[in-house]
This record gives C-alpha cells, structure tokens and sequence, in this order.
C-alpha cells in the first residue's frame, strides 16, 4: 500500500497466511514494500472556491444562488462550492443551446466544426495534467490512471470526432446526416472527464449542441472543460454545462426543447429517463450497469490472465460499468488460479490517489463505500468465502481493500448485483457451454472476457456471449473508434467510433 503523503515514508503488506513463495518467507512474515511516498504536486490547479454555472458561454450564478460542496473523497474535505441549479436554469441553457443550434453552431460547415474540436483536442492535451490532478482530487481515482487513461482518451476522443466532422457524407453513404439539434447528457462520476468526452465530441462533431449535467460527486473537471471551451472561443451556447442533484438531470431530460437524451449511469436511473421520455420523439441512448463475466480457459496464459483480471476489476477502484466483476475459471485450474491472484493482490497499493505509486484511491463517496461494505457483508452472510490483503488504509477517507470471494454461487447477490467497488466474485465451470451459459446468467450485457490460447475458441465464446464488448486476452481496452454499449439491463446505443455519430444525427435520403 502506498503511503498517504505526509504521514509516513513507508507502508507494509502483512500476509497473514502465507507469502509468495519465491520469497522465501514463512507464514505469517511481514512482506516489506518501501515506497517513498511520490506525491503529484496539487499547486497546478487553482481551485476556484465557487464555480457557476456555464450557460451561453459564461459562467452565471445559479437563480435561486444556491450551492453545494464537493468533497475530495480521499480526505473527506470540501474542495470547492458548485452551483446548484434550478428548473428556471435548465431552461436557460437549453434555449442557449437551442439558439446556437440555429444561430452559429448549427450554421458552420462540417470543417469549421473540426477546427474547433482539434482545438479542444489540443487544449486538453496541453493541460492535461491539471485534468488529471483536478481529476484525482475530486474523484478519488489515482493520478496514475486519470494521467494516463482519462485524459488522453478524452483529448483522443476530441480528435477522432474532429476527423469526422467534415465527413459524414462517408460515415453514412448515400444518406444525408442532418444533426438532431439540442441535446441533454447526463454523465456519472466514475470517470467525469472521460463521460464528458464520449458524449460532447461526437454531439459537436454532428452539429448539435450540448446540455450537460455531470454527477454531483465530480463537477469539477466539467467546469475546467468550460474553461476550456471558452480557450478555444466555442460559439457561446454550443456547450452549456449544469450542476445540480438528480431532479435537474431529470428536468433536463423532459424538457420539451431537447431532441436527443444521453445518459449514463444507473439501470435503475436509465429506466425512470426512459419512462420520462417515453412517448416524445426525443433520441435516447442508455448506457447502464453492468456485471461482466471474465472467462479463463485452463489453456490461458496464466501470468498475462492474472494481470487482466486485476485490471478488469481492480481499475479505477472496480467503480466500473463494464468491470470484470465475476471471474470464470476452468475447474481444472482454479487452484493454480486462485494463489496467484491472492499473490498479486497483496501487492496492490491502496491509498493517496495522488501518489504515482497508488494502485487503487479513493472510492468516489461515502454513500458508494457504504453500498459495497454492505454487498460484501452480504457476500459473507450469504456463504461465499472472503479474502482480503491485511493492508494498511488511510485513516481518513473513504477506502475499501481489494476483495476476492471464492466459493461464491450464482444466487447469491455478490454475483447478481452491480457492486461498482473493488470486490471479485470467483466461480468455476467445466465446459465452454457451461461458461456461456454461466456468463450470460446475468440481467445485464455489457461486456466480457475470454482468456485462452485457441483463437477459434475465442471467435465461437465471442459469438454466444451476450454481452456489447468481448475483450480477447485483455480487459477494460477503450478506443475512440471502437463502438462501446450494452444489451438488455445494461441499456442500448452505441458511443464511440462510427456507430457513436449515429446517435447524433437524422438520416435523410438524397
Ligand atoms: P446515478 O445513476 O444516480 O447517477 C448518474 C447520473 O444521473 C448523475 O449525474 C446523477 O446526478 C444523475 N441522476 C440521478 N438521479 C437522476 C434522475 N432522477 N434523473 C436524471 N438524472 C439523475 O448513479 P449513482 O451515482 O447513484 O450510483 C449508483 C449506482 O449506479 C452505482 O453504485 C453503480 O452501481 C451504478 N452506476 C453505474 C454507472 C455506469 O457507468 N454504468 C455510473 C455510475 C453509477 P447526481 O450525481 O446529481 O445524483
């Protein structure tokens, strides 16, 4: 575990049964990790201490000048006040974004369009690293993932929409791709910065304008991407963006002026947006939870499966749609399995986000903690078997240990229900039918996992999943040019890649 800047130098992993055996050390032997804390410097993001909202291009209070905190969920202080808006500011921003559509935004050619989204491409490169610090700070994520996941696929995204702007005419042949007009996004806040990209890059490069709404728990990258907007002189009104609690995002995507809804988050969230617009002629694309199978073949390479596991659940704190929640192993090598998981696992580093050396931060708020304690202690109550790594957490913050249950059942909750938190659920099968049948056991459908050495197996496994992403030995890959989105619980559309400018556009024949 790395240590919390300023606490202590050092940190120690106790394994209580047993260490690895290359060590050479005996059972119950302290495993010494001395990692000299390597904090990244927090003074290249200037926090405001208020933020407004930004609407037609500027940054206005809310009306009834109400606000609210945002925490850093790794020391539990409050970083900044955001605003909090009201129905009366819903309506300003979406006819903000209405006028726009009409008046500038909407009326610019295809390559003007791109030189703003290359611009915007650019920006977030050249400060990437305040996102990733400003990032880290207020969603608990290390600053190794945010520096070298979020924010480069954010700017990429912005870059591969750019390329598209000027070129629709070959994304959809034959067809003429006129934009929808306004849309509403509602984003999460597992990754805030990254939720903003896939959703703003492809509306723009279609040329629709934006409302969106991010999660109450990360606002703060949002409001650095409306400074960024304004950098890169975006036509007032293209992008407005508004903060506020659940009852906003739901007023934005009623509202009568909006043509297209985005939305990720929770099923149970998505199906309530789907009953609110149900019946209007608003677009709508859900991307919901997830409980993704990860399948091992006992002819898997091993060392390179166990990475991919770790990966697939241990990520960004497991607070991932498409984590690879439940681990399938062949029954011939759950053993062999289950000892080195339990080796690497006792080497995650859990602590400062950010710290480079950080493997797993902060979970992103006291009431997502309080949801995985709870599904865990049902795991235990329920018969599965549970182990953890003895590992040192911060005093303060809210920190869960990387959790690995075997012995779990199909029934039991742990290996039905969306923990989004840092919890594996182990269980076994013997066929490739039981492991497809076992897999898609589940109300969701966004991803999978497929380890094993037979190319011809992965091709067959990958046809009967029934999940929107396969990985093939690899997990949690994104690409922008690569659509991303799920079946059945887990929502439908697509976002990235061609199939994401199609949940912009209205095709019309020539
Ligand atoms: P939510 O679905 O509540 O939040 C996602 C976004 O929707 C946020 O911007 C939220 O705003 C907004 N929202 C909340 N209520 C409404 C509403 N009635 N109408 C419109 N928008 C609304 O997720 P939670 O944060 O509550 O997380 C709960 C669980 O959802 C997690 O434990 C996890 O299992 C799952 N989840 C899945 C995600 C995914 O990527 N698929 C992402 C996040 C969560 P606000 O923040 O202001 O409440």
């Amino acid at each position: 575990m790395a240590a919390m800047a300023g606490r202590s130098s050092t940190s120690v992993i106790t394994r209580p049964d047993r260490a690895p055996n290359s060590w050479g050390l005996g059972d119950g032997q302290a495993i010494p990790w001395d990692y000299a804390p390597a904090p990244e410097a927090r003074d290249i993001v200037t926090l405001k201490e208020r933020y407004g909202l930004f609407i037609n291009g500027r940054f206005v209070p809310a009306t009834g000048g109400d606000t609210f905190a945002s925490i850093d969920p790794a020391t539990e202080q409050p970083l900044a006040r955001v605003a909090r808006a009201t129905g009366a500011d819903v309506d300003k921003a979406v006819h903000a974004a209405r006028r726009a559509q009409r008046q500038s935004w909407g009326q610019l050619s295809g390559r003007e369009r791109a030189k703003y989204l290359f611009r915007i491409s650019r920006l977030l490169q050249e400060r990437s690293r305040e996102f990733a610090v400003l990032e880290s700070m207020d969603s608990g994520k290390p600053i190794k993932e945010s520096r070298d996941v979020d924010v480069p696929l954010a700017a990429s995204h912005f870059w591969y929409y750019a390329g598209w702007a000027d070129k629709l005419d070959y994304a959809f042949p034959g067809r003429i791709a006129r934009p929808l007009g306004v849309a509403a996004q509602i984003i999460p806040w597992n990754f805030p910065l990254l939720m903003l990209a896939w959703k703003i890059a492809p509306a723009l490069a279609a040329g629709n304008t934006v409302v969106l709404k991010p999660a109450s728990t990360t606002p703060l990258s949002a409001m650095l991407f409306a400074e960024v907007c304004v950098q890169a002189d975006l036509p007032p009104g293209t992008v407005n963006i508004i903060t506020g609690p659940g009852e906003i995002g739901m007023a934005l995507a009623t509202h009568k002026n909006v043509d297209k809804v985005a939305f990720t988050g929770s099923t149970e969230i998505g199906k309530k947006i789907g009953r609110g617009v149900a019946g209007t002629d608003k677009a709508l694309t859900l991307e919901l939870g997830g409980k993704a199978a990860n399948i091992v073949f006992d002819d898997a390479p091993l060392d390179q499966a166990i990475e991919g596991i770790v990966n697939g659940i241990y990520f960004n704190q497991g607070e991932v749609c498409c984590a690879g929640s439940r681990l399938l192993v062949q029954e011939s090598i759950v053993e062999t399995v289950i000892d080195k998981l339990k080796d690497r696992i006792s080497t995650i580093r859990v602590g400062d986000p950010l710290d480079k050396n950080t493997d797993v931060g902060a979970i992103n708020s006291k009431a997502q903690l309080e949801k995985i304690t709870e599904l865990v202690a049902s795991g235990v109550a329920e018969g599965a078997d549970l182990y953890q790594p003895a590992c040192d957490l911060p005093d303060r913050g809210y920190f869960f240990r990387p959790t690995l249950f075997t012995n779990v059942a199909q029934s039991h909750r742990i290996a039905r229900e969306e923990i989004f938190g840092p919890v594996l659920s182990v269980l076994t099968f013997r066929t490739p039918e039981e492991a497809v049948e076992k897999a898609n056991n589940t109300a969701y459908g966004l991803s999978a996992g497929v380890w094993t050495d037979k190319g011809s197996r992965i091709l067959a496994m990958a046809s009967r999943l029934k999940a929107g992403v396969v990985w093939a030995n690899t997990f949690n890959r994104f690409d922008p040019t690569s659509p991303f989105g799920g079946y059945k619980e887990s929502g439908f559309g697509r976002e990235g890649g061609m199939h994401g400018l199609h949940a912009y556009v209205r095709l019309e024949d020539r």
